[in-house]
């Protein structure tokens, strides 16, 4: 019998075999759930027989990116998430939980701190914060109820450099997880996984994805972990879609090349800035791996600076409360990522309204160099 219109408009997809079509580019599954021909194939699902069900428990591509990350890690298993902070959550979640207590580095991400001093309390997760810098503050933190030690390996916005290997000597010794954001420095450069660190953590909003195009977060580690961080997802319904973890993969592809020329510009440049009379301070890590240093430069601009006129002569130069991307941006530290803090603690830490952060891009370095340049001199003068 020919069937109506309404029937044919619903079932008219060409579906074909993935595998047999031999696409260069990966496909998006865009697909909230996957079909079944009979409930033997149904109960195959889950007794392993067959990969996915539903998305929010699983799809190829953010199973392409989770793996993809891993293996750029040299960890066994990764599991992509809906943004970098649910990476982190769901990963405290599988090494933590109601009761138990973590120390934590007190210069992570604002919105990192946010989670640990605010939100995990209502998960009953304890957090003693310590500055990571004094080994002895970390492990005097350390109770009996300690599961883990959280930092990042290269902090925002001063670009401290965590001494990982330091930190998996104190977890050993008190038998605690470790868990480390990479975000900044990325698998181009640093490999805490490798180093003993159980659990990495990568907002891919910044260089995994590189382009400024989507919000996701990566979480790698053993395999047992990360199975329990993706239970956590699935219940809390944190996964990631499809065609953003497409873009993701798509955007990690091109890591090494814009991390290589992104260091060597930012190296460029914050050396040429130490030389600047306008600049109090210019915070670049000395040594983060034999590949480079990274591309976030955080300066400290003099008091004459009228941080206004600085601000809008940057030109080409846009003011971003993000990094990472392939265009050199600002950020305004005292009034986005910091913003949550006091003015005592902003003063504690560094943070003032002349500070400014600094994404350095693929662009030419002497140009980002004379923009920059630009913009202190402007702001040193009545327009
Ligand atoms: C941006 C960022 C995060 C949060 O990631 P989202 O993708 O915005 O959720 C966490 N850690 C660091 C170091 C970041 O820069």
């Amino acid at each position: 019998m020919s069937k109506s219109f309404e029937t044919k408009v619903v079932h008219n997809s060409l579906k074909q075999d993935a595998e047999k079509i031999n696409s260069k580019a990966t496909p998006i599954y865009q697909t909230s759930a996957y079909t079944f021909e009979t409930l033997e194939d149904l109960e195959g699902y889950f007794e392993g027989k067959s990969p996915y069900l539903y998305t929010r428990n699983g799809n190829p591509n953010t199973d392409e990116l989770g793996h993809a990350v891993a293996q750029l890690e040299g960890a066994p298993a990764g599991m992509a998430s809906s943004s970098g902070m649910s990476a982190i959550l769901c990963g405290i979640l599988a090494a933590v939980g109601n009761g138990e207590h973590i120390v934590a580095a007190e210069d992570t991400y604002g919105g990192t701190y946010q989670l640990l001093t605010q939100e995990l309390k209502t998960f009953g997760i304890e957090v003693t914060l310590a500055s990571f810098d004094n080994l002895e503050e970390v492990e005097g933190a350390i109770q009996g109820n300690t599961k883990l030690l959280y930092s990042e390996s290269v902090t925002n916005p001063f670009l401290r450099v965590e001494n990982i290997k330091a930190l998996v000597d104190i977890a050993e010794r008190y038998q605690l997880k470790t868990m480390i954001d990479n975000t900044f420095a990325t698998p181009y450069l640093l490999h805490p996984y490798e180093e003993g660190v159980d659990l990495v953590v990568h907002s891919a909003t910044k260089y995994i994805g590189g382009h400024s195009d989507v919000s996701a977060g990566v979480l790698v580690g053993r395999e047992e972990l990360i199975e329990k961080a993706r239970g956590k997802m699935v219940a809390l319904g944190a996964n990631l879609s499809p065609f953003e973890a497409w873009l993701g993969q798509r955007g990690l592809k091109t890591l090494a090349l814009r991390m290589k020329q992104q260091s060597e510009n930012a190296d460029y440049v914050a050396e040429s800035l130490r030389n600047h009379t306008d600049i109090k301070h210019v915070y670049y890590p000395a040594y983060v791996s034999e590949k480079g240093n990274g591309a976030i430069i955080t300066i400290e601009l003099n008091e004459r600076c009228d941080m206004d006129r600085f601000y809008k002569s940057l030109g080409w130069i846009k003011i971003v409360p993000s990094l990472a991307g392939v265009e050199t941006t600002v950020s305004y530290p005292k009034g986005t990522s910091h913003r949550a803090l006091t003015e005592e603690q902003q003063e504690k830490i560094g943070i003032n309204e002349h500070v400014v952060r600094i994404s350095i891009g693929i662009e030419g370095a002497k140009d980002i160099l004379a923009q920059l340049g630009d913009a202190i001199e402007a702001s040193l003068h009545e327009a």
